[in-house]
Parts: structure tokens; C-alpha cells; sequence
């Protein structure tokens, strides 16, 4: 059986590969995280889950949902990377990359996206992958750089840069980089720093070092991460030996700020502004991701910082991925429908599907 199940899902995922390559690019997965020893007793699951559809229990029935890939709460670091790798991977054939992790808070966007000790998420993973590719190619060199920067607020913040001599620079020059569009429509954060990684020890180096100074700028770790965008970029140059050809491309990995309703939270004062800047910032991306899906002349990337950094990476002739997370737990689903809802009006087919109460 296990052998039929992994052969059907190689043909799913050759089948699929070829559809994205005819509709377009935006690809959804799903990762429903496990249920947590603190909620573990107290719970009913709301949620259940075939090969690539996911049916919501709400009290006025029911909603499908479908995606081209449905992880399981039982679904490890390992599954989720062998789906992922080929999108990934592709940014060395000079396609523009870009892979987002969206969801409520606590749902397992940092957990896929860096990672626990032994347990690496995709970041890592792709470092890996990237550098052995480098080291099999015989007929070209690849070289990689690094950034990383956090988006809060409305600013951005370069979390590879020094660290800051005196609070008064880490909110100025630091934390305040600005966005530059060239004469070709590419775009560039101005300052920010971006660290060539020649080896996979160094590479590691940086990004746990962005990690980290992510980490400690803010007083309440979880709570603010949640409040901020994390991007990781890769910039890729290839040299072809044969002639003096080369191919430049980026691959982006994003940690989004956590995508709750604010009514719900309760939120005020500072936490309440935090989660503003987040929703706004999200519905660009929403809109971005729409216009694009939609083939419309006008794709608004400047309603926000977040949109316009992505800009070369969400549009034509690039591959988006995005990774929907979703809580097991009963006490959450009206935000499960929500990032559901959002997650699938990303792909390229309409899917959501209501089911009427029997
Ligand atoms: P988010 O980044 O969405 O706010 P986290 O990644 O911080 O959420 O995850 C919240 C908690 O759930 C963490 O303790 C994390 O280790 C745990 N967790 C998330 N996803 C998984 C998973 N797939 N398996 C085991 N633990 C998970």
C-alpha cells in the first residue's frame, strides 16, 4: 500500500508540475500543525484531511477546501522539503523564487520555515541543497550571497548588519532602510547588507546570526516576532564556462507576521498599531497575489514595503509558493477558515467548496 501511495504521489507531482508550468506559477500547501501537549485534552478536531482536500466543521456546516498539497499534523520536516525542493530548486535555472509561510500566530510558520535542533526547517534545508548542487555542477559556477531583514511596522530592518553601538542607531539608520526602484523597474533595499556565502558553514553562520538578532531586538520574543515579516534572500549568480555567459535569480523565504483578526485578540494601544501594519501588509500581498493570479494589466506592489521588496519575485516568470498554517484546535477555527480562505484565493483555481449542514 505504501508503495502504491508513493507512486501515485510521484504522478501527482509530475502531473502537477506540468499544470503550473501551462497555468501560472502561485502553488498552495497546507501544514496542519499537531495538536501541543498544552491543548492536547481539551480538544475536538474541527478539521479532517484527505491527499490534497481539507473539510472545515463550522456550526452551520461544513467548507472544503482544496490545495496541491495537504500536509498532515503527522507530517515531518522531511515530507514538507521533498514537496517544496523542486520549487526551490529551480531558482538555479534562473527563475525568481519566492516561498511564504502565512498564518495565525502558533500555528508552525517558524517551525517550517528555520526549524527546531534536530529537526531543520526549510531555510536550512535549502542552504544545504543549494550548496551540494553547486558542488555536482561541472559545466558552470555558482556563487551565493546572503540578506536577511525584518519588516515591522512599515520599516525595515537589516538583521545581518552590526550590531547597533547605542539604542538611538538601531532606530535610525539600521532600522529604517529605504525601498529604491532603478531605471528597469528593479527593485533593491537601499543598504542593506548582502554577505557572500562561499561554503555552507558560512551560510549557516549568517543566517543564524540573522536568526538571532531577530530573535533579541525585541523584549517579548513571541509575541513580537509574530508582529513582524522575516525575508531571507539567496542571490544566485551562475557563470557558464563554456562562454562568458551568466544568469542572476533570488530566491526569497518568508516567515509572515502572524495573520489573526485583530477584533478577536483584544489588541490595544502599540499591539493593536503591530497588528494593523501586519493585516494591511498582508491584504497587499493578498492583492498582489490576485492581480497576478488574474492577469491583470495593473499589480498593485506598492501598497506595501512588504509587496514592493518581493516585486521581482511574485511576478512573471517567477514561482511562488505559499505555505497556509493551520491549528488543529476547535477554539481556533474561525482563523483556520480565514487563512483557508486566503490561502486558496492564491491559487490558480477557485476552491473553496461550501458543504450544506445534512
Ligand atoms: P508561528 O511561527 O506560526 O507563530 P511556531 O513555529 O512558533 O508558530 O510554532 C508554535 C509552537 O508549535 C512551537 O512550540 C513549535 O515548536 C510547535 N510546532 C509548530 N509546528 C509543529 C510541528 N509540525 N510539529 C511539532 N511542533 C510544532
Amino acid at each position: 500500500l505504501r508503495q502504491k501511495q508513493k507512486l501515485l504521489d510521484e504522478k501527482r507531482r509530475e502531473a502537477l508540475n506540468n499544470i503550473i508550468d501551462i497555468k501560472g506559477s502561485i502553488r498552495v500547501f497546507c501544514r496542519v500543525r499537531p495538536f501541543l501537549p498544552r491543548n492536547r485534552r481539551k480538544n475536538i478536531n474541527p478539521i479532517s484531511t484527505g491527499l490534497d482536500k481539507m473539510v472545515v466543521k463550522l456550526s452551520g456546516g461544513a467548507k472544503e477546501f482544496e490545495f496541491d498539497k495537504l500536509f498532515q499534523q503527522e507530517s515531518s520536516q522531511e515530507d514538507i522539503f521533498a514537496e517544496v525542493e523542486p520549487i526551490l530548486t529551480s531558482a538555479l535555472d534562473g527563475h525568481n523564487v519566492c516561498v511564504l509561510a502565512y498564518g495565525q500566530t502558533g500555528t508552525g510558520k517558524t517551525y517550517t520555515m528555520d526549524g527546531v535542533n534536530d529537526k531543520p526547517g526549510i531555510v536550512p534545508r535549502a542552504l544545504e541543497k543549494l550548496f551540494s548542487h553547486a558542488s555536482r555542477d561541472k559545466s558552470s559556477s555558482l556563487t551565493f550571497s546572503m540578506s536577511m531583514l525584518e519588516v515591522y511596522m512599515g520599516n525595515l530592518r537589516d538583521l545581518l548588519a552590526p550590531k547597533p553601538i547605542c539604542r538611538a542607531y538601531e532606530t535610525s539608520a539600521r532600522c529604517n532602510l529605504s525601498i529604491q526602484t532603478d531605471l528597469k523597474g528593479l527593485v533593491e533595499v537601499e543598504g542593506l547588507m548582502e554577505v557572500q556565502i562561499p561554503d555552507l558553514g558560512k551560510a549557516k553562520w549568517w543566517y543564524n546570526k540573522g536568526r538571532r538578532s531577530r530573535s533579541t531586538s525585541w523584549t517579548n520574543v513571541n509575541e513580537t516576532s509574530s508582529r513582524s515579516h522575516c525575508l531571507t534572500r539567496i542571490s544566485i549568480v551562475r557563470k557558464w564556462d563554456s562562454d562568458a555567459k551568466t544568469e542572476s535569480s533570488k530566491l526569497w523565504m518568508v516567515d509572515l507576521g502572524g495573520s489573526e483578526r485583530l477584533l478577536k485578540t483584544g489588541a490595544i494601544g502599540q499591539t493593536l498599531d503591530e497588528g494593523r501594519a501586519i493585516n494591511l501588509s498582508l491584504s497587499a500581498l493578498g492583492d498582489v497575489i490576485a492581480a497576478l493570479r488574474r492577469k491583470r494589466g495593473h499589480v498593485p506592489y506598492r501598497n506595501s514595503k512588504l509587496t514592493q521588496i518581493l516585486k521581482d519575485s511574485l511576478g512573471d516568470g517567477s514561482k511562488v509558493l505559499m505555505l497556509a498554517h493551520v491549528s488543529p484546535c476547535e477554539e481556533d477555527v474561525a482563523e483556520t477558515v480565514c487563512s483557508l480562505s486566503f490561502a486558496t484565493r492564491a491559487r490558480a483555481v477557485e476552491s473553496i467548496r461550501e458543504i450544506p449542514e445534512d
